[in-house]
């Protein structure tokens, strides 16, 4: 979401600026700009819509100044037009300022120096920041960051450039993602690493509320105090080109074929000999596995489906009761929450910002929290007591596919290990559980070579598609409605299949598409009721099973065949199918598949 990048240094900056907008454009924005300084002053230009627009503008002319900054806005407060776009300029023309986040008291900030005669010209809450700084600044950059901030409320990771400082510029990060790397030809502020790695893989990461002073000879920091503090750098492991389409059409296409490499470099760490290891656990948590009452497990967006079929394994296997919430509900309930309940949060790119609220408010109620997120060193898996990493490498098209199994597959460890540790699991139990997760990868690998495209021809000409499952294909249902939701614009539904005729099958008409789940099954036959119950009523059944129980889903009027698997892990394999089948719908539509309209990849806003 939102996407800022900065850059000082004895290069030119612009083409690095472009570049690194190009990089955080997966994250979803919709316009963009960029500004550049030197001796003779601040230059500005931003536009809405694609960043292709703006790129057209600036090249043509000569832009040598070597110190920058640059945005791809997800509008918050203001339409996504030319004005609102950042970067925003101060009254006096003396700062630029890129943020993403939102300030909760614009309102009244604005108020305030409206009074005192300062004009706006846009409506986004970020103009605020730009105008306080030329109010606070007298003649001392760094001061004027600091007094600026203090007066902020919200979450912002700004990038500020000074007129009277063309050789330097300031971020600031608190509850907005923020990364700086270094490299032989200056330093770099950035949303993300992705953006970082066309540059340099040797990065920090803020602390909150740290203010950062970027030059071509380095990097200085102070914390929230006042105080200059040594941030440690580390070299980042992922390469330039794994963030990079290749040979694929799109990003989505490319992460989907990923699965199995990302799904082995999740799991082949945890597997030893015939058990389930999670070193990062041991200690914790304090009141013990067995003295644990429940589990909360919180997230958002596919995550939150991730979660659901961790609550089936987890509930099947280590015998312990699990609710699942969604992060921005969880947070505004009063739910007991104590020592005894472990809170597992789950986030692709740990940033997510309702995400990193509901953990906060579990560690504030003395839960023990654990997160399951991609990205190290994210803020949530900064805050969190332990983290289990999963390993699907840089995700960049919105619709996430990669990120998602490999949650799914670090939660089949997590309730394997849960199960182990509470004495629910034999030994003969965790070998066989221990060699099927062996053979997910393969098998997914397998899964991808379905043919799905006859089916997404029919399913492009939809209107709405229903998708019905049962247990753990309930939960992938929801995540097969929401990604073909997300890429093709089709609405799409996703039901216990037990639950369609309570109310939804009114809507089943003659020809409408309904997906059958044939998955992770418990009582198949009801679910072939199911199927039954909706053909009846004109609806045109796809079923997508597992290959053991594809002689049950049979009538359908076409069937995509997974290969065998145990019935919780066939949430993988068939979560891949449904994947394929949006992607496929949603190309047949023409859609901008790694870029769906209105969507964010990372939502760090609440
Ligand atoms: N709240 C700001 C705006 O609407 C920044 C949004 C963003 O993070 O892109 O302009």
């Amino acid at each position: 979401m939102c996407g800022i990048i900065g850059y000082v240094g004895t290069q030119p900056a612009l083409p690095r600026l472009l570049t690194g907008l190009s990089r955080l454009e997966y994250r979803g924005y919709d316009s963009a700009g960029i500004a550049v300084a030197d001796d003779s002053g601040i230059c500005a230009h931003k536009r809405q819509g694609r960043l292709s627009a703006l790129e057209k503008d600036v090249k043509q002319r000569t832009f040598t100044q070597k110190t920058g900054i640059g945005h791809t806005r997800w509008a918050t407060h203001g339409a996504p037009d030319d004005i609102n776009a950042h970067p925003h300029m101060s009254f006096d023309g003396r700062f630029a300022v890129v943020h993403n986040g939102i300030i909760e008291n614009y309102a009244a900030l604005k108020a305030e120096l409206q009074q005192e005669g300062v004009t706006f010209r846009s409506d986004t809450d970020t103009e605020v920041v730009a105008h306080l700084l030329a109010k606070h600044y007298k003649g001392d950059f760094r001061r004027a960051v600091a007094e600026t901030v203090a007066r902020l409320n919200g979450a912002y990771a700004l990038g500020i450039l000074c007129r009277d400082f063309p050789h330097e510029l300031f971020a600031v990060r608190r509850a907005s993602p923020l990364v700086v790397g270094v490299s032989a030809d200056g330093g770099y502020i950035a949303s993300d690493v992705t953006a970082l790695l066309p540059f340099t893989r040797r990065v920090m990461l803020p602390e909150e509320g740290d203010m950062v002073r970027v030059t071509a000879d380095g990097i200085a920091v102070w914390e929230e105090s006042g105080k200059l503090v040594n941030r440690p750098f580390e070299e980042v492991t992922w390469s330039a080109a794994t963030a990079e389409k290749g040979d694929y059409p799109h990003y989505m296409l490319k992460e989907m074929w990923e699965q199995p490499a990302a799904l082995a470099a999740t799991l082949a760490p945890h597997l030893e000999n015939d058990g389930i290891r999670l070193p990062e656990l041991a200690g914790f948590p304090a009141c013990g596995w067995v003295g644990l009452r429940r589990i909360c497990m919180v997230a958002c967006g596919s995550a939150y489906h991730a979660a659901m079929v961790g609550k089936y394994v987890v509930e099947k296997w280590a015998r312990l009761p699990v609710e699942v919430d969604l992060a921005s509900e969880f947070r505004y309930r009063e739910q007991p929450l104590d020592e005894r309940t472990l809170t597992v949060v789950i986030s692709q790119s740990g940033e997510t910002a309702d995400t990193l609220a509901a953990l906060r408010k579990a560690k504030r109620c003395g839960s023990p929290v654990l997160a399951i997120v991609n990205v190290t060193g994210s803020t949530i898996a900064r805050e969190s007591d332990r983290v289990l990493y999963t390993q699907a490498g840089p995700e960049v098209a919105v619709a996430t596919t990669k990120g998602y199994t490999t949650q799914v597959a670090m939660l089949f460890l997590l309730g394997g290990f849960l199960a182990r540790q509470r004495g629910e699991l034999t030994a003969e139990a965790e070998r066989r559980l221990t060699k099927d997760l062996r053979e997910l990868p393969a098998l997914t690998q397998e899964t991808l070579t379905v043919a799905t495209v006859g089916a997404a021809k029919w399913l492009s000409q939809a209107r709405d598609v229903y998708f019905i499952g049962r247990g753990i294909g309930y939960a992938v249902a929801l995540e097969g409605a929401l990604k073909l939701k997300e890429i093709s614009y089709i609405h799409a539904e996703g039901y216990a299949a037990g639950e369609l005729k309570h109310g939804t099958i009114s809507l089943v008409e003659e020809g409408t598409p309904v997906v059958v789940l044939g998955c992770g099954e418990v009582a198949p036959e009801k679910t072939l009721s199911n199927l039954r119950e909706v053909t009846a009523r004109g609806a045109r059944v796809l079923a997508v099973t597992t290959a053991d129980l594809c002689e049950i889903y049979g009538e359908a009027a076409e069937v995509l065949t997974v290969p065998t698997v145990s019935p919780q892990l066939s949430a993988i394999p068939v979560a891949v199918v449904l994947q394929l089948l949006a992607y496929y719908t949603a190309l047949e539509r023409g859609c901008d598949i790694d870029k769906p309209r209105n969507l964010a990849k990372s939502v760090t806003v609440e």
